[in-house]
């Protein structure tokens, strides 16, 4: 569609970022478009609403540090709160913590213990779904948090990465697949 057209117009690629061998979808140029952005966080925030229109989350979580741009805005879209996990020590209260496989390594994320609710509806909000090793360990953390996960939203999908199938069976919002 004409947002998806959008998303590829204003999202490049930086070749060698953040290392060698990598292609890095920079979604800077999108964020600086006024236009394309309130269309981006109207589209995610539509994830988080039924066929009529009725907002079904109590909360949207983003994951740092881009996630956040987006997920903020799409919560004040919804008229609900907003809930950040980030990487490890960021947080200045209690925390519970997932780690996760990487290609390299393990990553590590975490969400204040208080952040949710029991029973909160959720809307995972980030800009890219990749391997999806980012997605699959805030929907753990949301669930162990007394939360069940919605849908997640995100701008982009890589499709040539596992990531839909990491996530499982969640409904997911894409706006736009390279
Ligand atoms: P995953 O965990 O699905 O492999 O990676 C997704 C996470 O890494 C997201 O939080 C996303 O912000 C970041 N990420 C991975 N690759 C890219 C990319 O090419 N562009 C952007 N903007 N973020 C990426």
């Amino acid at each position: 569609g004409a947002l998806s057209a959008e998303i590829d117009r204003l999202v490049r690629d930086v070749e060698g970022f953040p290392k060698a061998g990598v292609t890095f979808k920079d979604i800077t140029p999108l964020l600086d478009d006024h236009a394309a952005f309130t269309a981006v966080v109207q589209a995610l925030a539509d994830a988080g609403r039924d066929a009529e229109g009725r907002v079904v989350v109590d909360k949207v979580v983003g994951m740092e540090a881009r996630g956040f741009i987006l997920a903020a805005p799409v919560a004040l879209a919804l008229g609900v709160g907003f809930v950040p996990v980030r990487k490890p020590g960021k947080l200045p209260h209690e925390t519970r913590s997932v780690s996760y496989e990487l290609e390299y390594g393990q990553e590590t994320l975490e969400m204040h213990l208080d952040a949710l609710d029991e029973g909160d509806r959720v809307l995972v909000v980030d800009d890219v779904l990749a391997t999806g090793g980012t997605a699959a360990a805030t929907v753990s953390l949301v669930e162990q948090g007394g939360g069940t996960v919605a849908g997640l939203a995100v701008l982009m999908e890589l499709g040539f990465l596992p990531g839909r199938e990491t996530v499982g069976a969640l409904p997911l919002t894409v706006l736009h697949t390279v």
